[in-house]
């Protein structure tokens, strides 16, 4: 894996192929394929255990979900910045073997993110295409559809992710992240 494998600067077509590399599949999959998987973890998450069996896989790949067609409106062209943002979390998530965070360290993270500037409201734009996603008092659900401004992920989805990384240094902890996690 070379560093630039996750670069949010390629193509939503490009994202495609290394999606694919991920499934071990000579051919790119389709963008529906990929935007079904950033918007369904658990699709995703099938795709990665089904690979290896090939009547189950196929199918998943030929009936990716449907995403709601308020989000579907804007694929693939428009908001190309925050999908791809999601599809390099995706496929960086998907590296790791899906993997999520303790809870202990998922409240860390969101705690963090709560106090942080660089915490904001989606706006009207990227709105339509983030599924709506409740807020409460409970950990995990606690950001509710905000985005980080430095990177342009939900943060509710960032935050479990191991494979994922506060972008912004820790104001007084030098070498760490916001997250309290290693730079
Ligand atoms: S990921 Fe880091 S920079 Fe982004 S909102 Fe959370 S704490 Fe702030």
């Amino acid at each position: 894996m070379t560093t630039d494998f996750f670069n949010k600067k390629d193509s939503f077509e490009e994202q495609c192929k290394k999606f694919s590399e991920l499934l071990e599949l000579s051919r790119p999959v389709s963008e529906d394929v990929l935007f079904s998987a950033i918007h369904d973890e658990e699709y995703a998450r099938q795709l990665i255990i089904n690979k290896r069996i090939p009547s189950k896989f196929m199918k998943l790949l030929r009936n990716p979900p449907k995403v709601k067609s308020n989000h579907k409106s804007t694929h693939p062209h428009s908001n190309a910045e925050l999908i791809k943002s999601a599809a390099v979390a995706l496929i960086k998530w998907g590296k790791s073997g899906f993997t999520k965070v303790d809870a202990k360290t998922l409240e860390t993270r969101e705690n963090a993110c709560l106090a942080c500037p660089n915490m904001v409201d989606p706006g009207m734009v990227i709105q339509k295409i983030i599924p709506s996603h409740k807020i409460s008092n409970k950990v995990g659900e606690r950001t509710g559809k905000h985005i980080c401004d430095l990177c342009g992920c939900q943060i509710h989805k960032k935050i479990q992710l191991i494979s994922e990384n506060c972008p912004d240094k820790h104001p007084e902890l030098e070498g760490m992240t916001r997250w309290h996690e290693p730079i």
